[in-house]
């Protein structure tokens, strides 16, 4: 890591903003920030720490909204050893920001890691991928759509439990519910009264379930089309599901796996299409990401497998969370989706910033905000990663 003594000026990138790709300009840092984009001539070379980004792309740094771990740890662990595994190799693939996302577990476990995570943000310093408060894909989920949640750990949200979890302090950034549950509309109203964003997800609701959860101010969705309802018929009437409710309304934001796995493209597309800028790409990355396929990994009492470049149960008949870390779904969204270069940066970086509120801090290449930058190769790995304006990471 690299301490700026001076302000530093990216020169000969392709600067990746909101709608266009910059060239030939010079990205001015200073106190951590990022200042101005400015014509290469007129900067005075010896005012600055001149960085040659050699034609590559300059991108905001990512924020990945759901991402459980890699290399063989999850952050349910509470461990200062697995944070820094797992925060130090996402920041390599220049995710400077993210939100850990605990997997169901008994209330007791989820208190410890929801501990660990508050007393973690509180002490982090750059060098690793910093961390918002926790996204908790929670107990209170249908038992019909639990996925690879182990499932001795589900619950109602009216037993009293969830009072636990939002009692902890400065822990949870967002909390995932199946909006059918009993009590589940009055915990919305309380999760959203802490200031903590509702997702719906791993849910068999029906439309007239899902509208009191967005009127108590659910505002997320949790990974579309994985572990929710579609649509169903009741004798003659066809019932949207959490699918259709999420594509068409514009109160919920939402995420989609783009690991050309867990989606096709043509449903990836149609998730483009219906949600456009409020829709973001998200790892779901859990403990097997970053490991050589055939490898076993666990998550809870469950043991899953890295096939195929993705996690699987072992009859391989759904999916385990995904193996791929967020900058390898950025060829995804382009090659795949057919997005622009700007429209897919801007789904790891500036939509989830405004998802969660950090958008005023960071996830975009603006004037004020936080120097949070990657130099990326043309196939999205990275070279160099800035936070705060300071490098903390580079190849050679
Ligand atoms: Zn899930």
């Amino acid at each position: 890591m690299s301490i700026a003594s001076k302000p530093t000026a990216i020169i000969h990138g392709k600067i990746i903003l909101s709608d266009q790709i910059l060239e030939g300009k010079t990205l001015l840092i200073a106190d951590g920030k990022i200042k101005a984009i400015d014509q290469i001539d007129s900067i005075n070379k010896n005012e600055y720490d001149c960085v040659d980004a050699r034609q590559k792309f300059i991108t905001p740094g990512l924020i990945d909204l759901h991402i459980h771990g890699c290399l063989h740890h999850t952050f349910n662990e509470a461990d200062e050893s697995a944070f820094q595994t797992i925060l130090s190799k996402t920041l390599s693939c220049g995710v400077t920001t993210l939100q850990p996302t605990l997997v169901s577990a008994a209330i007791p476990q989820l208190c410890r890691s929801l501990d660990f995570i508050a007393t973690w943000k509180k002490a982090q310093t750059i060098g690793m991928s910093q961390i918002t408060g926790a996204y908790l894909e929670s107990p209170y989920i249908s038992p019909a759509a639990n996925g690879a949640i182990p499932a001795s750990t589900l619950r109602i949200p009216d037993d009293g439990s969830i009072e636990e979890l939002l009692e902890i302090p400065d822990a949870l950034s967002m909390l995932m519910i199946a909006p059918e549950l009993p009590g589940a509309i009055n915990s919305i109203k309380k999760i959203t009264a802490k200031g903590i964003i509702a997702a719906l997800g791993h849910s068999m609701a029906i439309e007239k379930e899902i509208i009191p959860a967005i009127d108590a101010g659910a505002s997320h969705v949790t990974h579309l089309w994985s572990a929710m309802s579609s649509v169903v018929r009741h004798g003659p009437w066809r019932q949207p599901g959490l699918l259709e409710v999420a594509l068409t309304n514009p109160s919920l934001t939402a995420e989609i796996i783009a690991d050309n796995r867990h989606l096709p493209p043509t449903l990836m597309k149609l998730a483009v299409q219906s949600k456009k800028g409020s829709l973001c790409a998200v790892s779901d990355a859990l403990n097997g990401a970053g490991l050589p396929e055939g490898s076993h990994f666990t998550v809870g009492d469950q043991i899953y497998e890295v096939a195929d470049g993705v996690g699987m149960v072992p009859d391989r008949s759904c999916f385990a969370g995904s193996t791929t870390l967020l900058n390898r779904e950025i060829p995804v969204l382009i090659e795949k989706v057919g997005l622009s270069i700007p429209d897919a940066i801007r789904m790891v970086t500036e939509i989830p910033s405004r998802i969660i509120h950090i958008d005023q801090e960071t996830g975009s290449i603006k004037s004020g905000l936080s120097a949070d930058l990657v130099i990326f190769n043309d196939d999205f790995t990275p070279v160099r990663v800035f936070q705060k304006g300071i490098t903390v990471y580079s190849v050679n």
